[in-house]
């Protein structure tokens, strides 16, 4: 059972997708995400690309914290501590 990382080509359906490292490039707001050597599948007739589905569910998983104000609800622990400056 050998399967081989090739998918027939969405685009022009005679090409085959082969597993290649990319340049990926994303805008987050302002600012440029770049994230070389990423996982893309790249027609071999027609060029079309399309980055592995995998490897940005990971991306973005990775983003979605970062994103985000984190902030700890529970976290009561040193309530006499006052929020000044360090
Ligand atoms: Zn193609």
């Amino acid at each position: 059972m050998s399967t081989e990382d090739t998918f027939s080509c969405p685009k022009c359906h005679a090409g085959m997708l082969h597993l290649t490292e990319l340049t990926y490039f994303a805008r987050l707001g302002d600012e440029l995400l770049v994230v070389p050597k990423f996982p893309a599948w790249t027609c071999d007739i027609c060029g079309y690309v399309e980055y592995d589905e995998q490897a940005l569910a990971w991306l973005y998983t990775l983003l979605s914290p970062s994103m985000q104000h984190r902030e700890k609800p529970s976290a009561s622990r040193g309530a006499a501590q006052p929020s000044a400056k360090e």
